[in-house]
């Protein structure tokens, strides 16, 4: 397997950090400027990276075209040696992404790599199906669609393509990516990472493509090119609203803003520390990370001291007005979504307490303030480690503004309760992909919890979380009379 010697990789990062202008220390290209940008070399070409869609579609079409004439076992090798590589790269393009993005924590972004290259399934998802009766026998095949269009995001550039890469070419497809703008350097390195992977296992070159430089209108002639069969979509709502627009099958993994309840049932050090660890993780831009936690009457004055045990920072009533006026550019009305300064997006807990004055430790992880249930932050997928806790009499009240708050998307929600009814009722209402109880959201992506792990998680359309079958046609044979063997 090639992999890439240490000092390309300093170059990559050194070379990243000086096109998006380091000094001016805000995070995404977006919010640097153009400057920089315009001067920005073009990546160069080669390994799946073709300058415009339709040369990267008919690329993908002719690997296609050799992959559905290949075998399973070069399907099994070429996955092998995808995870072999993503491990080997795992922490390389962790760093990048940060570097690139100036989102979440490098060290997470590790995690995330590593979580979606083990715990993604493979061809496994797509063991035939058999019935045999007194009429003979049928069997369901899973079948590839040919070419699949993915559109990643910038709060998770790598996990997603590494993850989707793994589900889309597990089930016999090529893929186009259409990375996000702000994290195409990474992306581009991990789209080449990935080719390089695939050869080496004897597979085709340019069975993953993408352009090195996308845009908006490069997302949208992907998806509307006649050769794409399939649209995978991971991001906001307006992308997602894109793909829905279009008439190909579109898998949209949209956004979120999970809630979390606590009872008075529960352990409270437990749920303190699982909502620190779960709320910090990568500083908040996963799309399940807790975003809101919702407490029973008297369960706060124990939980929030709990939490700044476990190594967040207990806002006081003036740091949280100065922290409105910081990272809201529109609060909104009471009980509705503010909209969010996106230089905050993904910084470290320490880095924003920073700017509102607050001396705090490097090492802290979350902040936290108890605020109204009316208030924006409970109603905003914030993105960024900040966590509103709020209170209400009873459960079901609790369930009902988690229900209202999660704007019914869906997404992911969690509780920490010992009561089992009340674990039940929630789980039923809220009526989620996901739904965590007695432990960090990120358990239900496979991360310290049971079950596969995937980073597009379809709720807009009922997938859930995408896996090889996601992106499966299922075909069936039928034969009359014979093949029962008992
Ligand atoms: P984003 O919507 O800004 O961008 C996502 C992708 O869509 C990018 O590649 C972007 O270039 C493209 N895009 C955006 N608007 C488009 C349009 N109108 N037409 C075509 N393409 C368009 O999102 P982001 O900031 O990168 O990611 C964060 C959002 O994604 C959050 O809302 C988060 O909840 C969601 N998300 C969801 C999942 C999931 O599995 N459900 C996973 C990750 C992120």
């Amino acid at each position: 397997m090639s992999a890439l010697p240490p000092e390309e990789i300093q170059r990559i990062i050194t070379r990243v950090k000086l096109r998006l202008g380091e000094t001016t220390g805000s995070p995404g290209v977006a919010l640097r400027g153009q400057q920089g940008l315009e001067e920005a070399a073009q990546a160069e070409l080669g390994d799946g990276l073709y300058a415009t869609v339709p040369e990267a579609v008919a690329a993908a079409s002719r690997a296609f075209d050799r992959f559905r004439a290949a075998g399973l076992g070069l399907r099994k090798r070429i996955i092998a040696s995808v995870r072999s590589a993503m491990l080997e790269h795992a922490v390389t393009l962790a760093e990048m992404a940060h570097a690139e993005t100036g989102l979440g924590r490098a060290a997470d972004k590790v995690e995330k790599n590593r979580l979606v290259t083990t715990k993604a399934p493979g061809p496994e998802d797509l063991e035939p199906q058999t019935v045999t009766g007194d009429q003979g026998m049928t069997v369901t095949e899973y079948a590839p669609f040919g070419i699949v269009a993915a559109i990643t995001p910038t709060t998770n550039p790598t996990s997603t393509i590494i993850n989707n890469t793994i589900s889309i070419v597990s089930a016999g497809n090529a893929v186009v990516f259409n990375v996000h703008p702000n994290a195409k350097q990474v992306s581009a390195e991990n789209i080449r990472l990935l080719n390089r992977a695939i050869v080496d296992a004897g597979g085709p070159p340019d069975l993953v493509t993408g352009v090195p430089e996308p845009t908006i209108d490069t997302a949208k002639e992907l998806m509307h090119h006649p050769d794409v069969r399939v649209l995978l979509v991971t991001g906001g709502p307006a992308v997602v609203q894109e793909a829905l627009r279009t008439d190909k099958r579109a898998v949209t993994a949209g956004p979120g803003n999970p809630p979390v309840v606590v009872d008075q049932t529960a352990d409270i050090e437990q749920a303190a520390r699982d909502i620190v660890r779960g709320a910090s993780f990568d500083n908040n831009v996963i799309c399940t990370d807790e975003k809101t936690t919702i407490t029973v009457r008297g369960v706060a004055d124990r939980l929030v001291p709990a939490m700044e045990r476990h190594g967040a920072y207990v806002l006081k009533e003036h740091e949280l007005r100065r922290l409105e006026r910081v990272i809201f550019t529109e609060p909104g009305p009471p009980s509705k979504p503010g909209r969010i300064d996106p230089r905050w997006l993904g910084r470290d807990a320490a880095v924003i307490l920073h700017e509102i004055g607050v001396r705090a430790p490097d090492d802290v992880r979350l902040i936290v303030a108890r605020v109204g249930n009316e208030h924006n932050l409970v109603w905003t997928e914030q993105m960024m480690p900040v966590m509103p806790v709020t209170e209400v009499g009873d459960v079901d009240t609790a369930i009902d503004l988690a229900r209202r708050s999660e704007h019914h998307f869906g997404h992911t929600a969690g509780i920490h309760s010992t009561n089992v009814d009340v674990i039940t009722r929630m789980a039923r209402v809220m009526n989620c992909s996901i739904f965590v109880a007695n432990g960090p959201t990120f358990s239900g992506l496979g991360y310290d919890g049971e079950g596969f792990c995937s980073f597009s998680i379809a709720t807009p359309t009922g997938d859930g979380m995408t896996r090889p079958r996601t992106f499966s046609r299922e075909r069936r044979i039928t034969l009359v009379g014979s093949l029962r063997i008992v």
